[in-house]
């Protein structure tokens, strides 16, 4: 496993205005190391625990995205640091996460989840909740956190047309989304989709952020 040269790979494919969060989740600090030292600076992690001794230990010029499920007693946790949080999949969550950034005296960048997927254990709102949620309006007076775009997962398919649908349908709510309430907000931009096995259709259809770990770091040992 050479993950300079895996990275590399990845990085080669990416055209103009599609960035790689490299996912180290369940991954030592030697591996990020690795690929800091290949010039990577973009790191995912699941776990607050895990991402924060990560944080602490490794150099303070990586940015941290939280992708995973977040808990609303460790949002205070990742607040101080985290550069990007993919996983708000409430508006509950979301008003924790800007009570915690008001206490830190921080603006804390956002990304509603969408639930794209067939299966039943991934997490999001459906298109109608979110629109029903920015309908309400009550987010406009979040004044610590910023709303920077979407994310979603794909169904874990080998179905590629069932995977382009999903992605697709994402993209096109995204365009919605920007039109209907963030036209004039240039920091709502970022479509967050495509993973190790489907990055080039999400890709394809629009995503401006890719989170790729096992083709990177290899297999994760749980
Ligand atoms: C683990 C994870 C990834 C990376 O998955 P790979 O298949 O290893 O590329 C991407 N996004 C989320 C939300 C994840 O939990």
């Amino acid at each position: 496993m050479n993950i300079a040269e895996n990275l590399q790979q990845v990085l080669n494919e990416l055209p103009a205005g599609v960035r790689l969060v490299a996912v180290s989740k369940f991954h030592p600090n030697e591996a990020i190391e690795e690929a800091y030292r290949a010039g990577q600076r973009v790191f995912g992690e699941s776990k607050v625990q895990e991402m924060t001794a990560k944080y602490e230990s490794l150099p303070k010029d990586i940015e941290w995205h939280f992708i995973g499920h977040l808990q609303t007693n460790k949002i205070k946790f990742i607040v101080p640091y985290v550069s990007l949080i993919h996983g708000i999949d409430s508006y509950k969550l979301l008003v924790e996460v800007n009570k915690q950034a008001g206490k830190a005296g921080k603006i804390v960048n956002c990304l509603l989840q969408l639930h794209i997927a067939e299966e039943e254990t991934k997490f999001g709102f459906s298109f109608d909740e979110c629109r029903e949620m920015l309908a309400a309006g009550e987010w406009k007076s979040l004044s610590n956190i910023q709303l920077c775009g979407l994310m979603g997962m794909a169904t874990n398919t080998g179905n590629d047309e069932q995977i382009e649908k999903e992605f697709c349908s994402l993209s096109s709510f995204f365009k919605e989304v920007k039109d209907s309430w963030f036209a004039d907000t240039p920091a709502f931009w970022e479509l967050s989709m495509g993973m190790s096995h489907d990055y080039h259709q999400a890709i394809d259809a629009g995503s401006t952020l890719i989170r790729v770990g096992s083709k990177i770091f290899g297999d994760r040992i749980y």
